[in-house]
């Protein structure tokens, strides 16, 4: 059972490197923008990192303990080989040189291969900056001379996942299919119950409806059930077309 890590990336120890680390600008980022990819590549044996930068409170009907204690439990369903807390400032996120440290710490002590991050066109300012501080700690990472944890170390990739507070029509580069993958997905969603279940709408369509009808609508562009969009600045780089379908 994973238990989420929240004493700082200078101690984290005997995690081998990751294939892919999700970083997420709150607890249930991760799930609500790519659950059903991260349950597929795990089922699939890669080794995938979840790393939320704040405690996503206060919020109306959370709290710090509540938060905690629901994002524990959508761990346990999507069970990742690590996952931890940074502790930056939530609502107040920052891109400084000290929260970009902090981050790139964290890419030098896991040694993922992949990064993915929030889709950079948002609302929320958190969102932006998170994917600001991503992208900057990603070539922080590599730098030697420094007082950061680890060794040097640059992720092969980034790619952005869609968490947005925005109502874009998206051009998703490519769609992963979560038919299989979606009921576990919803799950860990509902297990945040502080923040889409208690004190939502209860009339259809509800929040999980409507993140429904989200998966179906992208898992129709590509004629399955359910799925997951996802965008690149960088051309994607495939060994062959096998792949594809
Ligand atoms: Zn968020």
């Amino acid at each position: 059972m994973t238990t989420v890590h929240r004493s700082g990336p200078e101690t984290i120890v005997d995690v081998a490197p990751l294939d892919m680390l999700v970083v997420a600008p709150h607890p249930d980022d991760a799930e609500l923008g790519m659950g059903g990819t991260i349950i597929k590549m795990i089922q699939q044996g890669m080794r995938v990192g979840i790393l939320d930068l704040t405690s996503g409170e206060p919020t109306p009907l959370g709290s710090e303990e509540i938060r905690q204690r629901e994002t524990q439990a959508a761990t346990e369903i999507l069970n990742p080989t690590w996952r931890g807390n940074a502790g930056l400032p939530n609502r107040e996120l920052q891109h400084t040189i000290e929260s970009r440290k902090v981050v790139a710490s964290y890419f030098r002590m896991l040694r993922p291969r992949w990064i993915f991050a929030p889709y950079f066109h948002d609302a929320h300012p958190d969102h932006v900056v998170a994917t600001e501080l991503i992208e900057a700690a990603r070539f922080y990472s590599k730098l030697s001379k420094t007082d950061m944890p680890g060794e040097r170390y640059h992720p092969e990739r980034l790619y952005y996942y869609f968490c947005i507070h925005l109502r874009l029509a998206i051009q998703p580069h490519w769609i992963i299919d979560i038919s299989d993958q979606f009921e576990a997905k919803q799950q860990a969603i509902a297990a945040y119950h502080s923040q889409f279940v208690q004190g939502r709408e209860e009339m259809s369509p509800t929040i999980l409806e409507r993140l429904e009808s989200d998966a179906a609508y992208f898992g129709n562009l590509i004629a399955r059930r359910y799925g997951e969009p996802f965008a690149t600045k960088e051309p994607l780089a495939l060994e062959s077309m096998r792949d594809f379908i």
